[in-house]
């Protein structure tokens, strides 16, 4: 029996917080399903709504639920849905896409220009139950857990990004260890590249991905010179790729220094305003750069899973799990600096 209630964290007023409320459980379409929700992980996105900044202001409708890293089983299915079943096991994609654009038409659902976000734009995933297109329901085989299945999505960025060039062979540079930055490094090294190097000024953030990706080289930028661990690993003219996952604009400025020439770099980090880019540089370099958004559907989704089954072990990521009711814990372990992943628990 699926009540007609539930319990959600919501953005309910315009000002620092979420507030745990009763909300009705969604009414589902006939293209959609409702998914019972068992865990969630709370991104940095859900920093930027509990904060109420400027991007948040201008983006969130009130009231929202907000919440978009899910893991739960499927407990209804609209009436023109294929090919699910109830009490399968799900994560999904939430991004919402339509299906009229060039790039949807093309198959490129990723890259529509329509695209909403749960939790951000529409209602989320902080709750008991959600509902979501059956278009974006991932199944999730057995071994794959459920706090593993909610942080796929934010696994998705860091496989996106990573797997945007070659890296069989390669020597990768990836900028920001947060919690993507960190998986980021894990699927370089899965997938083959020779030296992973990640750097950030935060010492909590590079001793955990020394925890969670084997034989990764971090590197404090405030304390080590990078051209100092250039020459320690024997590279002559430098990284052939780089991940820009910090926003940073000095992280980028010195992944360009440390670039050889030809190379390439995916930026994912969000640099907070507009900010100046020595282009003559990149010219010079003969740099390649590439925007990441999301994740590419559903082809991220599928190669992060068999990646996944195949030994990718980004478990460690998650530094702390709390049961939904006490998300204010959850929300101040992410808010110090001093966590990876936070999971909440629905069950
Ligand atoms: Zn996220």
């Amino acid at each position: 029996m699926i009540a007609n209630t539930m319990t959600a964290l919501a953005k309910t007023q315009p000002r620092e917080g979420l507030w745990q409320v009763q909300a009705p459980v969604p009414e589902i379409g006939p293209d959609d399903v409702l998914i019972r929700v068992k865990a969630t992980g709370i991104c940095g996105t859900d920093i930027h709504i509990w904060s109420w900044d400027d991007w948040a202001a201008s983006t969130v409708p009130l009231p929202l639920i907000t919440g978009h890293e899910f893991a739960g089983e499927i407990v209804e299915i609209g009436r023109n849905v294929q090919g699910l079943t109830l009490g399968q096991r799900c994560s999904g994609e939430g991004h919402l896409i339509g299906s009229d654009s060039r790039q949807s038409r093309s198959g490129k659902f990723h890259l529509d220009p329509g695209t909403r976000g749960i939790g951000v734009n529409v209602q989320g995933a902080f709750a008991q139950y959600l509902k979501l297109p059956a278009f974006n329901v991932v199944p999730l085989p057995d071994d794959i857990p459920d706090h593993i299945g909610a942080i796929l999505d934010p696994l998705g960025n860091a496989v996106h990004t990573a797997l945007s060039f070659d890296l069989l062979g390669e020597d990768v540079l990836i900028t920001g260890a947060g919690p993507i930055g960190i998986m980021a490094a894990a699927v370089a090294r899965h997938a083959g590249a020779r030296n992973v190097v990640l750097t950030d000024v935060n010492d909590y953030r590079l001793a955990l991905a020394e925890k969670v990706v084997p034989a990764v080289r971090t590197v404090n930028v405030a304390k080590e010179d990078l051209n100092d661990v250039c020459a320690e690993l024997g590279l002559k003219e430098g990284f052939d790729v780089g991940l820009e996952m910090s926003g940073n604009q000095a992280a980028l400025d010195q992944m360009v220094e440390a670039l050889v020439m030809g190379g390439k770099i995916a930026l994912l980090g969000i640099p907070p305003g507009q900010s100046p880019v020595d282009w003559s540089r990149i010219v010079f370099k003969a740099i390649t750069i590439k925007g990441v958004y999301g994740r590419e559907m559903f082809e991220t989704w599928y190669k992060m899973i068999a990646m996944l089954q195949n030994g990718l072990d980004v478990s460690r990521v998650i530094t702390h799990e709390y049961e939904a009711a006490d998300f204010t814990k959850g929300f101040a372990a992410m808010r110090s600096g001093r966590s990876g992943k936070v999971v909440l628990n629905w069950s």
